[in-house]
């Protein structure tokens, strides 16, 4: 058995049993992340020694009696958290030599349960994007088919769980980047509620959205993650001081009594097309595992993209206004401090960050703020009320996590053809909810010749985290979309 093979659950139970030490388990990964890394390229940094450091000093905590949830499990870190030590580069030049001084919450919580770190993955600039193809340090590809992108913005870990380069991957999800790439790689990708995991060393693009959250090849590693990460923190001023249920032991394998929300204003889209064919099978599904399906409506998700796309490029704007040659990563020196900030910041972002810190500062700014900005955040409340109406009637939704399979490089050339890529998880998004994506079946792409992974995403209400990773849990072990399916890269290679 290739022990790269082993599920973050599997990994910790025989390390924690002593049948396998955590030494063994890190080397067999590096070499599935030499053996791979060539075609799929996750990783910006491959962590060798840091790994091996801490894979010894999981063994030796095992040896002295410790109980670790996940004991030696290989963990990608998204290149916008910190890890003392390591480059952080949010796949940014202006950043591409910042070493971090600290490590990230969430980072540091898998670290203490038993995780060894084997890279920072690559991700889309600042996490600005949907298929990692904005990143500036690297191409990330779909280990599926090594001609489309593996989402984005958390690409990198998504591809690297999904290649088997690690057991569980760290995202960030601001309007959808764990849960897209999650169903375009095969995988459990769940967004907690917004402020239930730190962001405590997230190098912030959004702060009122964005959220850590795993990715995963099954809802019971995503569960454990979840389990160690969620909480508590005082270095994070919006994380949420309320106790946390565990999930990953309690999971249910049925829905009898459950209500699942359909939700009426995404029914049209795309329907009569093998997709379509494919969300209808999963709703069914649902069905025979004893959910009651009711129809809800959510009439202002429409507004949902128009919505983040003010919000978040204002939020950005502030938030990168630091990355300006003098206290972080790359500075281009000039005559004056002035010349030197414009230099420094011309050079080191890429374009659609600019863009987005052009479009952010535009709607911020006098004159415009009302119109855009306030009108953006009223907005955001009516899709929050809208909600919360539909939880009135339902415990938890159904709808596709996104309106295609993996697409081919380049294929969205225009930003708004990309933006759109997150209608469907932008609107839990700005209502803070819990979201994640579930395999649920296999499909052709228009002129592409392999199958690929489609998502079906779940959502809850508030802090339901627990109800939803038990809804996608009991869905997937009576459907099992994703088994089997390791892919095949070194046959893919030759198409690529
Ligand atoms: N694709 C969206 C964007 O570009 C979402 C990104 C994210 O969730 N980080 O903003």
């Amino acid at each position: 058995m290739d022990l790269s093979d082993l599920s973050a659950a599997a990994i910790a139970r025989e390390i924690g049993a002593g049948r396998l030490s955590a030494r063994e388990i890190t080397e067999a990964t590096l070499a599935r992340v030499d053996a791979v890394e060539p075609q799929v390229g996750s990783y910006l940094s491959v962590l060798h020694e840091i790994a091996r450091e801490t894979a010894a000093r999981v063994d030796e905590r095992i040896r002295g009696g410790e109980t670790l949830p996940l004991a030696g499990v290989p963990l990608a870190v998204k290149d916008n958290m910190c890890l003392r030590g390591t480059r952080t580069t949010c796949a940014s030049k202006i950043l591409e030599s910042w070493v971090a001084p600290y490590t990230a919450t969430a980072v540091a919580r898998m670290l203490e349960a038993g995780c060894v770190p084997i890279g920072k993955s690559n991700c889309d600039e600042f996490a600005m994007g949907s298929s990692c193809e904005n990143s500036a340090l690297g191409v990330t590809r779909n280990p599926y088919d090594l001609s489309r992108v593996p989402g984005g913005s958390s690409g990198g870990s998504a591809a690297a769980v999904a290649a088997y380069e690690a057991a569980i991957g760290l995202g960030s999800d601001t309007g959808g980047s764990i849960r897209e790439p999650g169903a375009f790689c095969n995988l459990v990708g769940f967004k907690p509620t917004y402020g239930r995991v730190s962001r405590y060393g997230l190098v912030a693009f959004a702060s009122s959205l964005d959220q850590i959250g795993p990715l995963a090849r099954s809802v019971e590693d995503a569960a454990l993650a979840y389990d160690v990460m969620a909480g508590h923190d005082p270095m994070d001023a919006t994380s949420i001081d309320r106790p946390v249920e565990a999930a990953a032991g309690a999971l249910p394998t049925d829905l009898r009594g459950l209500r699942i929300g359909l939700v009426r204003e995404f029914e049209t889209k795309g329907s009569g097309t093998e997709l379509d064919a494919i969300y209808r099978r999963a709703y069914n599904d649902l069905e025979k595992l004893g959910a009651v399906l009711v129809d809800v409506s959510l009439p202002t998700a429409d507004y949902g993209v128009a919505t983040y796309y003010l919000i978040a490029p204002a939020e950005c704007s502030s938030n990168l206004a630091r990355f300006h040659g003098v206290r972080y990563g790359l500075r281009v020196d000039a005559p004056d401090v002035r010349a030197m900030y414009d230099r420094t910041r011309a050079a080191g972002f890429g374009p659609e960050v600019k863009r987005r810190i052009l479009i952010g500062t535009y709607a911020l700014s006098s004159g415009y703020y009302d119109a855009y900005y306030v009108r953006a955040q009223k907005a955001r409340t009516l899709i929050a009320r809208d909600f919360a109406e539909a939880f009135a009637a339902c415990d938890a939704i159904a709808c596709p996590a996104a309106s295609c399979p993996a697409f081919e490089f380049n294929a969205k050339s225009d930003p708004y053809s990309m933006y759109l890529m997150d209608y469907y998880t932008i609107p839990m998004a700005l209502a803070g909810l819990p979201a994640l994506s579930v395999p649920c079946g296999w499909a052709t792409p228009e002129g592409g010749e392999v199958p690929m992974p489609v998502g079906l995403q779940l959502c809850a209400p508030l802090f339901a985290e627990r109800l939803l990773l038990g809804a996608a849990h009991a869905y997937e072990q009576a459907t099992q979309h994703a088994r089997a399916r390791k892919p095949a890269i070194a046959q893919l290679e030759a198409r690529s």
